[in-house]
């Protein structure tokens, strides 16, 4: 079997990680995996079951029952769900994905799809927090994707208002920086960048930009 080209993409919340790895998947014709939303799900399940998402044993039912969505063959359509997408759910992930037994839980889902992402697809895009450090350290392609905290928040204060989702901007820009400082200083997993990781800083950039600055790294990669 052909080895499949993995691009791995890291970066907090509303960096733009996101749009661009599905923008990159889309314009190489790779498959796509959002890791955060792996997360949400377990998220999702422990406080759909009343749990605390801080609680391991709770957050353990929670990978159970995403473990078993899995297996039923629902993984796409559970990490499309958009009721992932909510402030409640987002802070539930970060601390879901503080306990290491999760993120151990999670590794085989994330590496299996970066060996086999399906069939006919020659590389795979994914995003996420610690993909070029744990998930895909071989990754030939890392890239580090951030931005300012208040460019950001201001970026999801856009999409929550295009969703009818009322927010105040110091709310949205409180709830960035504590799920910043969960996910940079958690023991297991920190975010930051992966070695060898190109670093793209978004804040002044457009999503066209990113796109062209990240396929730029791709060519060099694929080229050499
Ligand atoms: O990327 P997204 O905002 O959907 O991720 C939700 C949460 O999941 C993050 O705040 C982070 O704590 C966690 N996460 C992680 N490792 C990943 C992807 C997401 O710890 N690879």
């Amino acid at each position: 079997m052909e080895q499949v080209f993995v691009i791995a993409i890291d970066g907090p919340a509303a960096s733009g990680k996101g749009t661009l790895a599905r923008r990159l998947a889309e314009r190489l014709g790779y498959a796509h995996m959002d890791t955060g939303a792996l997360y949400r799900a377990v998220a999702h399940e422990v406080l759909q079951a009343g749990g605390a998402c801080g609680q391991e044993d709770d957050a353990l039912r929670g990978c159970a029952a995403l473990e078993h969505k899995i297996q039923e063959g629902l993984l796409g359509v559970t990490l499309s769900d958009p009721i992932l997408r909510g402030d409640e759910v987002a802070q539930g992930a970060s601390q879901v994905a503080a306990i290491p037994a999760v993120r151990a839980a999670l590794i085989d889902v994330q590496r299996g799809f970066a060996k086999y992402p399906g069939p006919g697809y020659a590389g795979c895009v994914l995003d996420g927090r610690d993909i070029g450090t744990v998930i895909c350290p071989e990754a030939p392609v890392k890239l580090f994707v951030t931005a300012d905290v208040e460019i950001r928040a201001q970026r999801r204060m856009k999409e929550l208002q295009s969703k009818g989702i009322g927010a105040t901007y110091g709310a949205v820009l409180a709830d960035m920086r504590t799920r910043d400082e969960r996910d940079s200083g958690r023991r297991v997993a920190p975010l930051r960048p992966a070695e060898g990781s190109v670093v793209l800083d978004t804040t002044g950039l457009s999503e066209d930009e990113v796109l062209a600055e990240a396929l730029r790294a791709v060519e060099r990669v694929l080229d050499a």
